[in-house]
């Protein structure tokens, strides 16, 4: 039997039920803060991703599926070829490469899937889904406004009320301007040069190649020696600093709570000044963060572009249905109808009843005509199906049909204009209770 990849899934109904809920939920808060959609290739050239998310890291050095792509003629030359592992670098390169700096500002937002080849687990694939958003443009647009900062965490905190995620925690930190980086950077590796020999392999990596990372070691017998290192908050200049702390008065202004966090660093290489992760208590156990972003105003730099300071997030669809599916049990979707057409020639009578009501907006489901009663009425059962709506030919030559109501067992004679009315009325009674 061929199955689905290792760190792949199918996503079923009911819960696909769940996934359109979510992302209906976000498009309607989106667009209430005037963001609108992007849709860029889930392929792109290697080297997008290794000159935006960087060289150094996880996702670039192991996690990212890569092949060469051969040409097929002299004009169409082969090149390497990456599935996206996260979508801010595409937005940034859609922006160089349309001049988007030309709208001023832009609040884009994108729902997809991304490609990383981690250790598969609960809440971690290899092929997951992002919902994510980027405010980017030139600087004299606002872009590097603080409030932007705070408003797109004060979107993710109403997102996520909204959606009925209980228990989530806002992280907060600067991690600076690249010199305050720079500095602090010096500062790690001399205070790791020393006790770094105690540490876990991946942090005697770390303490050479890029020391920032060694904040997100788990290894419990590290963590002694991790609170002790230097941290970013003693080495951010004046303008970050201040940039820093107006986002944290925006944010206590419209109520959002957060907790400093100046362990957070964040994964990738082209994060400045605000960085952020949202995270929640429940079942995701080790997987708890449910989204994370920051700023990154040398990103466009770093690709050829235009100066153009940006902020973003990426959450983690994935984490954030099963949440959900948590604290709401998936309701499946059940036809309002079932229409049992009943012997020769029916199926297009049928056909015109299921015709009609559904451009009333009820969902319905349809039989076949060689289907005795029974049958129809068990397939009825088995989808759930509130009412079975009998067609057989003394209906059509009467004009009226049977119908019954599935769960009182009450049934009903009425023509075709009373039972769109007749429907309509007691399926609209029932939606509100
Ligand atoms: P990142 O791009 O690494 O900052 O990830 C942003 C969010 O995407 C995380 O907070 C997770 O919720 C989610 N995420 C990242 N990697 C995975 C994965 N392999 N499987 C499922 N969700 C993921």
């Amino acid at each position: 039997m061929i199955k689905a990849v290792r760190g792949t899934r199918d996503l079923l109904p009911p819960e696909t039920g769940l996934w359109n809920f979510v992302e209906a939920k976000v498009r309607e808060v989106m667009r209430a803060y005037n963001f609108q959609e992007i849709r860029t290739p889930i392929f792109e050239s290697t080297e997008l991703f290794a000159r935006s998310v960087g060289e150094e890291t996880d996702i670039v050095s192991k996690e990212m599926y890569t092949w060469e792509d051969r040409g097929r003629a002299e004009s169409d030359k082969g090149q390497s070829l990456t599935l996206r592992p996260e979508n801010t670098a595409g937005v940034v390169r859609a922006y160089i490469e349309h001049k988007l700096w030309d709208r001023g500002l832009n609040k884009l937002y994108y729902i997809g899937p991304q490609f990383r080849r981690e250790r598969p687990q609960k809440g971690r694939y290899r092929q997951f889904y992002q919902i994510g958003a980027e405010v980017i443009g030139p600087s004299t647009a606002g872009s590097e406004s603080p409030a932007r900062d705070a408003e797109i965490l004060e979107m993710l905190a109403t997102l996520l009320d909204c959606l009925g995620i209980k228990g989530w925690t806002l992280q907060l930190n600067s991690v600076g301007c690249p010199a305050d980086r720079a500095r602090f950077n010096a500062a790690l590796k001399e205070a790791l040069a020393p006790v770094a020999a105690q540490m876990c392999e991946d942090c005697q990596r770390r303490a050479v190649t890029n020391p920032l990372r060694v904040f997100d070691c788990k290894v419990p017998e590290d963590q002694s020696i991790i609170e002790k290192l230097p941290r970013i908050s003693q080495f951010l200049d004046e303008a970050c600093r201040k940039h820093f702390e107006e986002v944290q008065a925006i944010l206590k202004g419209v109520g959002v709570p957060f907790t400093l966090n100046d362990r957070l660093v964040r994964g990738l290489d082209y994060y400045t000044r605000t960085a952020f992760e949202f995270t929640t208590e429940g079942t995701l156990g080790a997987q708890n963060a449910i989204l994370g972003g920051g700023r990154y105003d040398g990103l466009s730099e770093a690709l050829g572009g235009p100066a153009a300071p940006g902020i973003g997030f990426a959450i983690g669809e994935d984490r954030l249905v099963m949440s959900l599916a948590e604290s709401a049990p998936v309701v499946a979707q059940k036809p309002d109808v079932y229409i049992a057409p009943l012997g020769a020639g029916m199926n297009v009578e049928a056909a015109k009843l299921a015709r009609q009501l559904r451009s009333e907006d009820l969902i319905v489901e349809l039989g076949d005509e060689t289907f005795r009663l029974k049958k129809s009425f068990d397939a009825a059962a088995k989808l759930g199906a509130r009412f079975v709506l009998i067609v057989g030919e003394n209906e059509v030559k009467a004009g009226t049909f049977a119908l019954k109501n599935q769960e009182t067992g009450e049934q009903v004679s009425l023509t075709r204009e009373e039972l769109i009315a007749y429907l309509k009325k007691i399926l609209k009674k029932a939606d509100n209770h």
